[in-house]
């Protein structure tokens, strides 16, 4: 492709993005592809073409064979797992990154690309109100690189952490470096080592810790405190597996967990940490911290809590539930100093394309020790001045992407207050979802919120009590109490479901009697919602009409609703929601119906 066919070609295919993009915006394409598993090896040759083809022939297999086979992110109808932005700026960023292609380990493979990098890391940790420990011109020799990925992030950042750990021990116990005492010392170490997180936690962890080559253990979290680690909780791990002769080196702490977005309380974390010192503290704030690029987020007035009231939902609390206000940074972002490293991914919420992940850190030359490996053929005077950064050093691979061209653009092109306004609406968006469930007469009726809606994310599910009570009681032989229910409902149904007034009568009554009972929702119940809830969201997605996830924990199972994407509307969600509760409402009919054949 010379320079002139590559003008043509390429301005066929921004036109064939933008319509793309404008499609996919008024929801002309199933957000969900509908072909089956293998769809595409059929309809390609079985070799590579011998001899070269023209763009004509090959663009239109876009539009005949790609996109069928999409998955539309940035469809309103994407509500599933959290958002993957795309933007115009963004996409001109990867054609010059793509251009350019220069694999930038070191500063003079292509000094821009690193020192860009630099800036718009050191832009962003101010936008998100970051402690200046994390900018690059820290005393303390902090600093910020874009990885690909969270989980790259993370694992990144164990292995600096098990680096750490190991040395600083031997450093305590004067052991000389080099020396074979030390090696010994440190392989009997290594085998010792386990990574915590909390059982909510991004299962990127737990991968991290296979990857390091080290345990991994989770604390336990509970409904009554907002499935955040509890500080008795981390305290009893930290024992527990000291006891078990195992050495802590590493902890991830999450703000937004995937499942539900909880956040684990820093402030109250911190003084339980402090008497182990040596345990990395890393704070995973992958979808949600690119909140905090606003102020009521990064410095949440008084006692506001973006996580709510405890749940109280029979299960028993590790010991007393959290203190109020939770949240990871209830008091801002500054008692993130307390911290060793925080990654954000600005390629879900922030509007930049997959890949841009931010990690900071507040000593780089953790990282870098942990990290740097200088054969002869990597070394140069500009490295060896100390006055660069060689990223290669920061990251597992050598070879990176030219990242920060479409953060740059994207920045610029938005403006904080941009950025700002996405994070703002699409919040309003979600919350719009919440209310739906909590206010509208079908939300009252059959669901229950699992957690406090935050960034964006509502988590519910079918209320046990919503199951029509044939299906209860088929499902599993229910006590005298309950029985007598479901006689008195049925009868006054006269079908398991009856009209929207009489099912109000029938909740009416059964509340009452069951406030007079104390009769909790029987276990099918719990079993029928969680199954329930799970189906609601198979059967949509079968659809392909709107993409949902769900998920589970704690003996809940739940649908998810995010409205993270730069087309989510509150149009968009009000059509999901009714969505929701015509297929929960078919699915009891169904039910009903094939129990009785
Ligand atoms: N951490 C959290 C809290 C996440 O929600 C996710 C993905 O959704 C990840 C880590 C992993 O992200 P990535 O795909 O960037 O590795």
């Amino acid at each position: 492709m010379d320079a002139d066919e590559f003008r043509k070609a390429a301005h066929a295919a921004i036109e064939d993005i933008i319509q793309y993009n404008t499609n996919v915006a008024n929801n002309t394409h199933p957000v969900l592809p509908s072909i089956k598993p293998g769809y595409l090896a059929p309809q390609l040759p079985k070799a590579a073409p011998e001899h070269p083809q023209s763009w004509q022939d090959i663009q239109p297999d876009i539009t005949s064979k790609i996109i069928p086979g999409l998955t539309h992110w940035q469809s309103p109808n994407f509500m599933a797992f959290f958002p993957a932005c795309a933007t115009y700026p963004s996409i001109l960023g990867e054609m010059y990154s793509s251009a350019f292609t220069a694999p930038a380990f070191n500063w003079l493979c292509s000094p821009a690309c690193t020192e860009l990098e630099t800036i718009v890391l050191d832009w962003l940790a101010d936008a998100l109100h970051l402690p200046t420990d994390f900018r690059s011109d820290s005393p303390g020799g902090g600093g910020g690189v874009i990885q690909g990925s969270a989980s790259e992030a993370i694992v990144t950042i164990m292995v600096a952490a098990r680096e750490r750990y190991l040395h600083r021990k031997c450093d305590a116990e004067g052991l000389p470096n080099p020396s074979p005492e030390r090696d010994a010392r440190i392989a009997g170490l290594r085998s010792k080592l386990v990574a915590l997180s909390s059982d909510q936690a991004h299962s990127s962890t737990a991968k991290g810790a296979i990857i390091a080559g080290t345990f991994h253990r989770t604390v336990k979290t509970s409904f009554e405190d907002e499935l955040a680690v509890h500080p008795d909780a981390l305290e009893a791990t930290l024992r527990k597996c000291i006891a078990d002769g195992l050495e802590p080196y590493y902890i991830t702490l999450s703000y937004g967990t995937t499942s539900t977005c909880a956040q684990d309380p820093l402030h109250l974390l911190a003084p339980v940490l402090q008497n182990y010192p040596d345990i990395w503290i890393h704070i995973d704030a992958a979808y949600a911290g690119t909140a905090l690029v606003c102020p009521e987020y990064a410095n949440p007035p008084e006692g506001a809590s973006s996580t709510t009231e405890a749940m109280t939902n029979g299960t028993s609390p590790s010991s007393q539930p959290l203190q109020k206000p939770t949240g990871l940074l209830p008091q801002g972002p500054s008692i993130l100093c307390q911290v060793d490293s925080f990654n954000t991914n600005m390629h879900k919420w922030l509007l930049v394309s997959f890949d841009a992940s931010l990690l900071y850190v507040r000593s780089r030359r953790d990282l870098t020790s942990a990290l740097s490996v200088s054969p002869a053929y990597l070394q140069n005077k500009h490295t060896d001045s100390g006055l660069v950064t060689d990223y290669r050093d920061w990251q597992i691979p050598l070879g990176r992407r030219f990242r920060a061209l479409k953060i740059w653009f994207v920045v610029r092109s938005y403006g904080i207050e941009g950025l700002r306004a996405h994070i703002r609406r699409t919040v309003r968006v979600g919350e719009h979802c919440a209310k739906l469930v909590t206010e509208s007469k079908d939300g009252k009726e059959l669901f229950e919120l699992v957690t406090k809606p935050a960034f964006g994310l509502t988590c519910f599910r079918i209320r046990p009590d919503a199951i029509p009570r044939a299906l209860v009681r088929r499902s599993s032989a229910l006590d005298a109490n309950s029985t007598e229910n479901v006689e008195t409902e049925s009868t006054m149904n006269g079908s398991p479901f009856g009209t929207v007034e009489q099912q109000d009568e029938v909740a009416q009554n059964q509340s009452k009697q069951q406030s007079l009972t104390k009769m909790q929702p029987t276990q099918a119940a719990e079993d029928l919602a969680n199954e329930f809830s799970k189906q609601v969201v198979e059967t949509i997605n079968d659809q392909c009409q709107l993409f949902l996830t769900s998920s589970s924990t704690h003996g809940k199972t739940f649908i998810r609703v995010v409205s993270g994407n730069t087309n989510a509307s509150e149009e968009y969600i009000e059509k999901a929601f009714e969505t929701i509760v015509k297929t929960t409402r078919e699915l009891f009919v169904k039910v009903e119906k094939e129990k009785q054949t």
